[in-house]
């Protein structure tokens, strides 16, 4: 096990957690505590067997202290899974147990929802352990994240507009959005707000008719949204959207949007850089729900968060600056960022 750890990333601290009464098998990875707790979701998942759940929850872990690290925020990586199916295997006694577990560890890990938990298993793990974001507003929680999340995603599409077009002015701007779910009609209401116009759509139709009637965008089947000619493309569906086979086909300038894991392979982002096309980093670019859940740590405040998200503009505009000076892709500056980070204010916090 030591050996698989350190090949994804020499985490501090990985705690498995068994308790056959209740039928919970889970594995919390903590990854680096250097700027703060360690916080990130718990997915739960009907993993193959254990060897891809400890690798599914090492390197989602080590994907949240960047994530913080570059997001300005004083936070470390952490996350956990839950293996089982979510469709069949929950229980109150599963996630109290779990929640037990969690509060074993005193606030070095936080957690939150993720794919395959939602807010009710949140309220059981909260019945256990105070160590727990995303939980309902009657609670003092702040629910729903992804009008954050597209906030963040608009501040960044603004900086990216800024470092290519010179103006972070979106009005006229040809943008496309993928992906009409939670952060991509979000996305929509903003940018119809900022003047731009919009192409947009999704694989279910109704939603895409409805969300382009609201929003005043042009409607396009999802075969045809990432190849529209566009100023900014914003992915806001699933992953891996730039890859072999798409990337010679791009009639965009800026690809930024609140989708995860936007590039198929790292080499992707280099291709981008070769092609002239800016690539907001997904794991800077989509931080707002992040930093809407580091509200509630504080005691949460709808408009401290709402003020938190745009400091994602800066965020990407250092990216950028990073990829000038070191000549690379932004992918690789955002890594930097992170690590550069760390590296200082994590020192400095080694003082106290
Ligand atoms: P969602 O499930 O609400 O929405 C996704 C939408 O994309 C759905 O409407 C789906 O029909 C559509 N879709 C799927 N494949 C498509 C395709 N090929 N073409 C067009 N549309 C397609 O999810 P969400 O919460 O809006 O999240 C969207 C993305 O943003 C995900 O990658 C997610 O990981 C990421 N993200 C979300 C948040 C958040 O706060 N919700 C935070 C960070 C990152």
């Amino acid at each position: 096990t030591f050996e698989v750890i350190s090949k994804h990333g020499d985490h501090e601290q990985v705690v498995f957690c068994n308790d056959p009464n209740v039928g919970l098998k889970a594995i919390i990875a903590i990854h680096n505590t250097a700027l703060g707790p360690a916080l990130g979701g718990t997915r739960m998942w009907n993993y193959k067997n254990e060897d891809e759940a400890l690798v599914d929850v090492l390197r989602l872990s080590k994907g949240m202290t960047y994530k913080a690290a570059a997001s300005g925020l004083n936070l470390g990586g952490g996350k956990a899974v839950i293996i089982g199916d979510p469709k069949t295997q929950k229980s109150e006694g599963l996630f109290r147990a779990f929640g037990q577990f969690v509060n074993s560890l005193n606030g070095k890990y936080i957690t939150a929802e993720d794919v395959g938990t939602n807010v009710q298993d949140m309220e059981h793990i909260y019945m256990e352990t105070p160590w727990v974001t995303g939980i309902p507003k009657d609670f003092g929680g702040s629910g729903d994240p992804s009008p954050y999340t597209a906030h963040g995603v608009l501040m960044g599409i603004k900086a990216s507009a800024k470092e290519k077009f010179g103006t972070d002015s979106l009005k006229g701007m040809r943008i496309a959005i993928q992906g009409l779910g939670n952060v991509g009609s979000n996305l929509a209401k903003y940018l119809q707000a900022e003047g731009a116009e919009m192409t947009v759509a999704d694989i279910d139709m109704a939603r895409t008719k409805k969300v382009a009637e609201t929003y005043g965008a042009k409607a396009v089947s999802s075969e045809e949204i990432l190849f529209t000619d566009c100023d900014i493309l914003a992915p806001c569906a699933l992953g891996a959207i730039v890859n072999d086979q798409t990337i010679t086909k791009f009639k965009t300038k800026v690809i930024a949007g609140g989708a995860n894991n936007v590039l198929a392979e790292a080499r992707h982002g280099d291709q981008l850089r070769e092609l002239g096309i800016l690539y907001a980093p997904d794991y800077v670019i989509n931080a707002g729900g992040l930093m809407n859940v580091f509200v509630e740590l504080e005691g949460y405040s709808p408009d401290r968060a709402f003020e938190k998200t745009k400091r994602v503009y800066d965020n990407i505009l250092k990216v950028y600056e990073i990829a000038k000076r070191d000549n690379i892709g932004t992918h690789t500056a955002a890594d930097r960022l992170a690590e550069e980070r760390i590296k200082t204010i994590g020192r400095l916090k080694q003082r106290h």
